[in-house]
């Protein structure tokens, strides 16, 4: 077990929009890892007397165990979309929450390397869709490794280009158009802090996910 701050402990830094800020060193409209964290976001380093876990040891939890009891905390289930014409992509999400209201910002977690946190760190875009109790097909489909790429991927699904190109799901309880400010490593995965830069509500009962599985939710809708 390791002690320090995140920029020193976790050898990575804090991604932050290019053009931002100091230490960036990306080109274009993309996010770029920048270090060290601590330099870059001063704000953000681990709290005084707070330790960085670098490994497991005497006194920590297994993270099949945590993972096991997250699952207890129910959530809703949206389906993440990001880039545009051929290279649209969709994956299953259940981390997406709300974290400020002025700015009105949001919150992913998604897997270290995975294809849908390299579209947005490269186009920053991306739509939340949030899923009906009758969309529980689509979240297993957006969630299959044996899905196609591309548009192929969107075959047989509603959708429709919607914010510059980013696939819009037919049928789902809320679509949100967000824009990456900042990519935070943590762990194997990394959080996604985004603006929100419109929304659209419409009608329906959301689908929900505990405990591992899905499950249609059978709260009523107060829009119809
Ligand atoms: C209810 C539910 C909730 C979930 N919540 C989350 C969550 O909050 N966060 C999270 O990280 N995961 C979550 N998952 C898991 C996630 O949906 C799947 O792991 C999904 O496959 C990830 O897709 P991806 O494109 O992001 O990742 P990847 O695993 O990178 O890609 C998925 C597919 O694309 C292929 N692929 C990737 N890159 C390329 C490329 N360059 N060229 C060609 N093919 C490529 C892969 O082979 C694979 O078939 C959830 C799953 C479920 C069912």
């Amino acid at each position: 077990m390791t002690t320090g701050t995140r920029g020193a402990a976790g050898g990575r830094g804090v991604i932050a929009a290019a053009g931002s800020g100091e230490g960036e060193e990306g080109t274009g409209g993309g996010l770029k890892t920048v270090m060290p964290a601590a330099e870059v976001v001063p704000g953000e380093a681990v709290l005084p007397g707070a330790e960085v876990v670098a490994g497991a040891g005497a006194g920590v939890v297994a993270g099949e165990a945590v993972w096991s009891a997250a699952g207890r905390f129910a959530t809703g289930v949206c389906v993440v979309t990001a880039g545009s014409g051929p290279a649209v992509h969709g994956s299953t999400a259940s981390t997406f929450t709300f974290i400020s209201r002025r700015p009105p910002l949001v919150a992913l977690s998604l897997r270290h390397g995975s294809h849908l946190l390299a579209l947005i760190a490269e186009h920053r875009d991306f739509g939340i869709n949030v899923l009906s109790s009758r969309q529980a097909a689509l979240a297993r489909h957006f969630a299959s490794r044996k899905r196609a790429m591309g548009t192929r991927q969107f075959d047989g699904v509603g959708w429709a280009p919607a914010a510059g190109g980013l696939p819009r799901l037919a049928g789902t309880v809320c679509w949100l158009h967000c824009r990456a400010q900042r990519l935070i490593p943590a762990g194997d995965h990394e959080i996604v802090l985004a603006e929100v830069a419109s929304v659209a509500e419409a009608g329906g009962s959301p689908l929900l996910y505990f405990a591992g599985a899905l499950h249609p939710g059978s709260i009523p809708s107060d829009k119809e």
